[in-house]
């Protein structure tokens, strides 16, 4: 019974933990009754917790003049320089990425491999390379890994990505687990990329929100009442093997009329095309989902802010729910290496959930 009530009170005191860094870190700056009140705590929890994290170089704590007075003692906090960092490894068909970033997303140090061929040995060579300049002179917290899909993020391991040189069923958490002996997590990289978002862009602003990626594909992230989600075998959505015309193109999946096959960014007339067949679609989503928004991760800037204008009109126009439900369009406001550090940002979830302890 003592055990238990020990063993309770661990995982309380790591939850709380978890729950006051999450506020410090997406909070540029953030007062100790401020954090009391959205992490619902007393003010001596709180006041214990930031003694800690300043103790341990977690945060800091700076006064402006006025509260400088004597007897005044409770300053703004911020993530300390000091504080550990988290590594983010992103794994595209013709690229892999590794990224080093603060818990605040921002970048430290970033490194890129290209190829255009690539078997599952030279892939984990190049990602091991990468990682390990990463690991010089810093403390890590954990590694978070995103990928193309599909991933099994339960099982850690890369499904069968189509087009990607027949790499398949390549365990990638447990094998950089045994090298780092660190918490590695992976995901889909949409995923990931809406993970960032969540925390430090856009989706802060809603509780529901579908992240639309277009790279050489369409692809979709989910977030529903603030969580990414993934089906019970851990694996991730899919967006452009919905169905638009039943029997139109063959696609590379098997079935006739996939959106994905009409996906043409190459000229302005085929992006208008390719922009109303997306947004038809859509609406059948967001139909299903009613989402807050949809915030569109668009690499390559095919789409502009007439496009996007013209889709947001168009949704709200077509959704059953016109009429009491709106949902805005808008771009991703994070940097060009959102799913990059959204890959980092999947060992901040686990620290701000209380799973793995700052
Ligand atoms: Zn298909």
């Amino acid at each position: 019974m003592e055990k238990a009530k020990g063993y309770n009170n661990a995982v309380l005191k790591t939850k709380n933990r978890g729950q006051v860094f999450k506020q410090l870190v997406t909070n540029n700056g953030i007062y100790r009754t401020e954090l009391a009140e959205e992490c619902g705590l007393t003010k001596m929890a709180i006041s214990y917790i930031v003694n800690e994290f300043i103790e341990k170089d977690i945060a800091v704590e700076s006064f402006r003049n006025e509260e400088k007075k004597p007897g005044r003692r409770s300053g703004c906090l911020r993530l300390s320089p000091g504080a550990k960092k988290v590594i983010g490894l992103l794994i595209h068909r013709n690229y892999i990425s590794v990224t080093l970033c603060d818990c605040q997303l921002h970048v430290l140090r970033a490194d890129t491999i290209r190829f255009e061929e690539c078997d599952t040995d030279f892939l984990l060579k190049k990602a091991f390379e990468l990682t390990d300049e990463m690991m010089e002179e810093n403390e890590i917290l954990g590694i978070g890994i995103g990928s193309i899909g599909p991933v099994s993020s339960e099982r850690g391991i890369i499904l069968n990505p189509p087009e990607f040189y027949g790499i398949k069923n390549v365990p990638i958490v447990q094998l950089f687990e045994e090298r780092y002996g660190l918490p590695v997590y992976l995901d889909y990289h949409y995923n990931c990329a809406a993970r960032a978002e969540k925390y430090f862009g856009m989706g802060k602003k809603y509780k529901n929100f579908i992240l639309l990626g277009i790279t050489d594909g369409i692809g979709i992230a989910i977030v529903v009442d603030g969580k990414i989600f993934t089906r019970m075998t851990g694996t991730s959505s899919e967006l452009g093997h919905i169905t638009v015309d039943y029997s139109g193109r063959q696609c590379f999946c098997g079935r006739r009329g996939c959106l994905g096959a009409y996906m043409d960014f190459s000229s302005k007339e085929t992006t208008w095309q390719s922009v109303e067949i997306l947004c038809a679609a859509l609406a059948g989503v967001c139909d299903l989902l009613i989402p807050q928004a949809v915030i569109v991760r668009d690499e390559q800037s095919y789409l502009e802010n007439e496009h996007l204008e013209w889709m947001e009109k168009e949704l709200n126009q077509k959704i059953i729910a016109r009429d009491y439900q709106r949902i805005a369009v808008c771009k991703s406001c994070r940097s060009k290496e959102l799913e990059a550090t959204g890959c980092a940002a999947n060992v901040l979830g686990r620290v701000f959930s209380g799973e793995i302890e700052i």
